[in-house]
């Protein structure tokens, strides 16, 4: 059977073209989907309907656009069983991960859809006699939302459903490794009726369309999640023509575990923020600091419990860890991994590229535990955004938080203690936008702001009330009457 094509949507119509595939990374045989090859003419035009569709939909009252947003978690909801399997298809996580991914993204929805008939302001008394002051959050305009490919439903959902409730349009360029999930989305906003040139998409090259979008006259924001280096560049062409930016980039996230940690749950957590999603997630925790007093006794659980871990496609049951995402993906763990071992000596399991049963036509490696890092080693330093998990020895608290904060990122950590004094010393002194404690580094809800600090971000944060901030600009009103 031929796959399917799927268009760029620009300006309500399904746009045709040269296409690429989209494969499955478990199974590459497979090709889940061919979608158009995006130029930067398509780039221009989406952006050119978008402008031409802002006025109707930012007059649109607040509710009202909440309402088409309903409608869109209606429509995912329908297909819930449908999208979390080419979830799986298309980015290798496993099916119940995929599960719990499309419905965070209908939840986002509607969240989002409620918050249109919120939209807060200001209003504060006037110094002077019968003036009434106050202010309003406006629509920034158009604006660009470039997504990655490890989320590649929610993060759509968390940058488009924000956008649109606050009256913006938007042109959303999905990651070329997983454009399916987004594409998804566009198709529900299309069904839902959300007028022509509200939301545009086109797939392609972000090293293509980038340059692109940044460029369109219409654009006023763009918001991006993806690599430090892409968001570096971002950053310094966007701040040419004074674009409003948002970057959430990588990270190189610490678990620390206390010698009076809960011991099993700490097992259980760092393996779950290390492997879990194949460690591709900006959130997983790539270093485990441990307490000295418990170090050799916890290595030993966490090479036990990661032993039982079984790696596979992840549309079959039971199995905890996908594929890496594609070749360049599979070639960067197995480089770090082979760094690693020069530096700190063979991994203590896994780390080899799985081959023979069910594994040649898939990007699969073992997931891989390195024993005594030291903080100047490449693997303690550098984002991996694989299943590679590198185990340092601290002396004590003050020791593994120094150990925790040194380092130039700032995105999420993990405390595994029962000594409240200690968690409020950490949430306190630790050098990250996301905290856990007593769970795994990774896995957010979208209810409260997020976002890192340090090198990790740039910009206001993303989800819950903080989506205001970046979608929305602010109108100072003075009446007298
Ligand atoms: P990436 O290579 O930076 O790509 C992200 C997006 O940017 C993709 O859509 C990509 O398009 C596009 N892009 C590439 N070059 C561009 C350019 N010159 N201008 C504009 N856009 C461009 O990152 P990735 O490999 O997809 O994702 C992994 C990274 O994302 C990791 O570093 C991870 O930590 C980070 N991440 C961060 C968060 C967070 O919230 N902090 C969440 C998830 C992931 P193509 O796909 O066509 O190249």
């Amino acid at each position: 059977m031929s796959a399917q094509t799927f268009r760029n949507y620009i300006n309500g119509e399904w746009a045709g073209g040269d296409t690429f595939e989209n494969r499955n990374p478990a199974d590459t045989g497979e090709v889940v989907g061919l979608f158009v090859r995006g130029s930067a003419q398509d780039v221009k035009a989406a952006a050119e309907a978008a402008e031409v569709a802002l006025p109707a939909w930012s007059g649109l009252p607040a509710p009202a656009r909440g309402n088409f947003l309903f409608k869109v978690a209606d429509i995912l909801d329908r297909k819930f069983e449908q999208l979390a399997a080419e979830m799986t298809r298309e980015e290798g996580k496993t099916l119940p991960e995929a599960k719990g991914e499309v419905r965070r993204a209908i939840n986002i929805f509607r969240y989002f859809a409620g918050e249109g008939a919120r939209m807060p302001g200001f209003l504060t008394p006037s110094e002077r006699d019968r003036v009434h002051m106050f202010a309003i959050r406006r629509p920034v305009g158009v604006v660009g939302l470039i997504t990655p490919w490890n989320f590649p439903s929610a993060i759509p959902a968390w940058k488009l459903a924000p956008a649109l409730v606050y009256g913006n349009t938007a042109v959303l360029k999905p990651a070329s490794a997983a454009p399916l999930s987004a594409w998804r989305i566009v198709e529900a906003c299309h069904e839902a009726g959300i007028p022509n040139g509200v939301v545009n998409y086109v797939a392609g090259s972000g090293g293509d369309l980038g340059p692109a979008l940044i460029e369109a006259a219409p654009l006023r924001a763009v918001s991006f999640t993806g690599s430090c280096e892409v968001g570096t560049w971002l950053h310094r062409e966007a701040s040419k023509r004074r674009l409003k930016i948002q970057l959430e980039m990588g990270g190189k996230n610490p678990t620390i575990v206390l010698a009076d940690a809960d011991f099993p749950l700490a097992v259980e957590n760092v393996v779950n923020g290390a492997f879990f999603s194949t460690g591709q997630k900006c959130t997983a925790t790539s270093r485990a600091i441990v307490e000295e007093r418990i170090y050799d006794k916890f290595l030993d659980a966490l090479i036990e419990r990661t032993k039982k871990l079984r790696v596979g496609n992840g549309l079959e049951p039971g199995v905890d860890i996908g594929p890496a995402i594609d070749q360049a993906q599979l070639e960067t763990d197995l480089k770090y991994i082979e760094i690693g071992t020069k530096e700190a000596g063979p991994p203590r399991i896994g780390g080899n590229r799985l081959t023979g049963d069910g594994y040649d036509k898939g990007y699969f490696v073992a997931p891989a535990i390195f024993a005594d890092v030291a903080e100047h080693m490449t693997i303690a330093r550098e984002e991996i955004f694989g299943p590679v998990l590198a185990v340092m020895r601290a002396r004590d608290f003050e020791d593994a938080l120094r150990i925790a904060n040194n380092i130039p990122f700032g995105l999420s950590a993990s405390l595994q203690t029962t000594n409240v004094s200690r968690v409020f010393e950490y949430v306190h002194r630790m050098q990250a936008g996301l905290l856990t404690v007593n769970l795994p580094s990774a896995g957010v809800e979208y209810q409260l702001p997020f976002g890192g600090t340090k090198d990790s971000s740039f910009g206001p944060k993303e989800q819950g009330p903080a989506a205001l901030e970046f979608y929305t600009d602010c109108k100072t009103v003075y009446l007298k009457y």
